[in-house]
C-alpha cells in the first residue's frame, strides 16, 4: 500500500542519518557543527539540594541544534543514532561540552557537580574510560564534579564488561549514578553489584508521592536502603511544591524537574544561576 506520508518520513529519516554521519565526521567538533547539519548542544537541567535551596548540580541533556527542524529533543534522534551506530560520538560531543562548560561554572565560584548520560552501548565502549580521563586531564575539574547516568530500564547485555567500565570509572574518581531507579527488572541487583554514588527516583514514583500511600511507602523505604549504603537520593520530574516537601521530609538530598527549571541553553542556564532565588525553594530553611 502505498503511504505518501511514510515515503516522507523514510526521506526525512535518510536525510537525518546523513546529517548525523557528517557531525560524527566533524567529530569532537560536532559542537562546532557544519552549516548543513547544525550542531549537537549540551542543555542543562539543574538540581536543588533539599538542605539549602540551592543547586549543587546539574544534568546535561543532549539536543540537536538543526537547521531546519529548530531544536530537537533526544527522542528525536537518539533511536536513529542508536540504529546507526553513531552514540559514540553523540557521548563524546556532550561529555567535552558538560566537563568543559562545568569548569568555567566552577572557576567562577559556583560548585555543581555535572551529570552526563551514558547509553549502554558506550558504558561498554573501551573508548569511554580514556574518554572521560582525558576530559578531566584538559579541564582539572575535579573528578568527583563528574557524574555518569546509567539508565536502570536499558537492558546490559553484558554485566560484567559493564562492571568493569563503572569500577574503571570510579577509580577515577568520578560518581555512578542510576538513572529512572525503580523502572528497571534489576534494581536491588544493580545496588548490590554496582559501584553506586546516587541513584534518581524515576518520575512515576515522584508524580504519585503525595497522592498515593502505597508509593510514598516504597518511596520512604527506597530513601532509607539508599542511605544505608550512602548512597545520595535525587527525585526526578519535580513539578510543585507539595511533591518536593514531601521528597524533602523523606530525606531525599536532591530534585530535578520543571519546578526548579526545565533543561536550557548553557547561556540561559548561566542567567538561571545569577536569578536563583534559594528562599523559594524549601520549606525546612525558611521555617
Ligand atoms: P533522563 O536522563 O531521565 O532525563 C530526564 C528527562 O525528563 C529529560 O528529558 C527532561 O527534560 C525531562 N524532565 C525533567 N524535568 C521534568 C519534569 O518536571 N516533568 C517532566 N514530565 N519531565 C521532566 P529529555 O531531555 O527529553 O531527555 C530524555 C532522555 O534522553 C533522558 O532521560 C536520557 O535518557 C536521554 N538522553 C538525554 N541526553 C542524552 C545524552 O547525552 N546521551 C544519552 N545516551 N542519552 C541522553
Ligand atoms: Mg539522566
Ligand atoms: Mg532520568
Ligand atoms: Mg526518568
Amino acid at each position: 500500500v502505498y503511504d505518501p506520508q511514510l515515503d516522507a518520513d523514510q526521506a526525512l529519516r535518510g536525510r537525518l542519518v546523513d546529517q548525523l554521519r557528517a557531525l560524527g565526521r566533524a567529530g569532537t567538533d560536532a559542537a562546532i557543527g557544519d552549516g548543513d547539519a547544525g550542531r549537537l548542544l549540551a542543555y542543562y537541567q539543574p538540581q536543588v539540594s533539599t538542605n539549602t535551596g540551592r543547586p549543587d548540580g546539574v544534568e546535561a541533556l543532549v539536543r540537536w541544534d538543526h537547521p531546519t527542524l529548530g531544536v530537537l529533543p533526544p527522542a528525536a534522534f537518539l533511536p536513529l543514532v542508536e540504529e546507526h551506530g553513531l552514540m559514540e560520538m553523540v557521548t563524546t560531543t556532550v561529555m567535552r561540552q558538560a566537563v568543559h562548560d562545568a569548569i568555567r561554572w566552577n572557576r567562577s565560584g559556583r560548585r555543581l557537580h555535572v551529570s552526563v548520560n551514558i547509553s549502554t552501548s558506550c558504558l561498554t565502549n573501551p573508548g569511554l574510560v580514556p574518554l572521560v580521563a582525558e576530559v578531566l586531564g584538559e579541564t582539572g575539574l575535579a573528578p568527583e564534579l563528574l557524574v555518569i547516568e546509567v539508565t536502570e530500564t536499558d537492558a546490559i547485555s553484558s554485566p560484567d564488561a559493564a562492571a568493569a567500565a563503572l569500577n574503571a570509572l570510579v577509580a577515577l574518581g568520578v560518581g555512578v549514578s542510576i538513572d529512572d531507579y525503580g523502572t528497571g527488572y534489576s534494581s536491588l541487583a544493580y545496588l548490590k553489584d554496582l559501584p553506586v554514588s546516587e541513584l534518581k527516583l524515576d518520575r512515576s514514583f515522584t508524580v504519585d508521592l503525595v497522592h498515593d500511600a502505597r508509593t510514598a511507602h516504597i518511596v520512604a523505604a527506597t530513601i532509607e536502603l539508599a542511605h544505608r549504603l550512602d548512597i545520595d537520593v535525587v527525585g526526578e520530574g519535580v513539578e510543585d511544591f507539595p511533591t518536593l516537601h514531601a521528597l524533602q521530609t523523606l530525606g531525599c538530598e536532591r530534585t530535578q524537574g520543571y519546578l526548579h527549571g526545565a533543561p536550557m541553553s548553557e547561556p540561559d542556564f548561566v542567567r538561571w544561576l545569577d536569578h536563583h532565588v534559594p528562599q523559594d525553594i524549601p520549606a525546612r530553611t525558611v521555617a
